[in-house]
């Protein structure tokens, strides 16, 4: 496995799989990796010839500095873990690398036809412009065939398809396939997700109780004369009632157009919750139930 640091590096590299005739599999993360991003490594191994993670925090989608500044960085042990999965290069920038200064200071602004303007669009302004400018690079850059992201950033992943599928950027990424990697959780139902790091074995503890009322609500939503809205407040009442949450937002949406729907069908929740300081993330699909 090879760590590249610099664009230039990377696309000599991208040149020379692309000569060989070799497929591309590309898997963008902030990096503090763990299994269920491993999830999403193997499957990029498995299906391509070569396969390329990505390990930048990107500064332009975190609207809040704090956050940034907290966000958990271990590129050593990130580079074991993604040896040992059979990732072949790790392209780990930084800030400076990645954007001109220029870049870094701009805000650009996409247009996803209202995608990004609910739930995580709403609450964190200017975030998903931030991911978008990354991601568009990085498939610039790496010319993949296949891209994986996981659902436990639902909306994210919503966003990406419609950039590649539906937007004006359509069909600049040549063929490429987005492909959706289902959530990866602990055994006690937490998602996994780098942020858990920061939460202290009582937080942890707590934080269990998120997965566990979603998945409660699966049953709910299966009550004679259940409706979207009473679960939608029945989820937040009952994740608030537990002391050391603070529930954000839950919205139960339709998964395509993530507006707010009267059906279960064809529906997902997604919550966003503090648990004390740490803003964690979870949904659920109801058309599963
Ligand atoms: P991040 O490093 O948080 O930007 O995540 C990188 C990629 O890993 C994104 O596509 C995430 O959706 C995905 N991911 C993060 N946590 C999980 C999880 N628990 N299960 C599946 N995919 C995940």
């Amino acid at each position: 496995m090879q760590i590249i640091t610099t664009k230039k590096e990377l696309q000599a590299i991208v040149r020379a799989c692309k000569a060989e005739g070799k497929t591309i599999g590309l898997v963008p993360t902030m990096g503090a990796l763990h299994a269920g991003h491993a999830s999403l490594v193997k499957r990029a191994v498995e299906d391509n010839n070569v396969c390329f993670v990505s390990v930048f925090v990107n500064p332009t989608q975190f609207n809040n500095k704090e956050d940034l500044a907290k966000y958990p960085r271990n590129i050593q042990r990130d580079a074991e873990l993604l040896q040992s999965i059979g990732a072949d290069f790790v392209f780990a920038p930084t800030p400076e690398e990645m954007y001109s200064a220029e870049e870094m200071n701009t805000t650009f602004s996409f247009d996803f036809n209202g995608l990004d303007q609910v739930m995580e669009g709403k609450m964190r302004p200017g975030h998903f412009n931030g991911v978008v400018q990354v991601v568009s690079r990085l498939f610039y850059l790496v010319q993949p065939d296949k891209a994986y992201f996981g659902e436990k950033d639902f909306q994210q992943l919503a966003i990406i398809h419609h950039m590649v599928e539906h937007s004006s950027m359509a069909g600049t990424f040549g063929d490429l396939q987005i492909i959706d990697c289902p959530i990866v959780r602990e055994e006690s139902g937490l998602a996994l997700s780098s942020r858990n790091e920061r939460l202290s074995e009582s937080e942890k503890a707590t934080a269990v109780n998120i997965s566990r009322i979603l998945f409660e609500s699966l049953k709910w939503a299966k009550e004679a004369a259940a409706t979207v809205d009473a679960v939608q407040q029945r989820v937040i009442d009952a994740i608030n009632a537990i002391e050391g949450l603070e529930v954000e937002y839950y919205e139960i949406v339709d998964q395509t157009t993530l507006l707010p729907t009267d059906t279960f069908r064809h529906a997902i929740g997604c919550v966003t919750v503090y648990c004390g300081p740490v803003r964690l993330i979870d949904n659920i699909k109801y058309e599963e139930a």
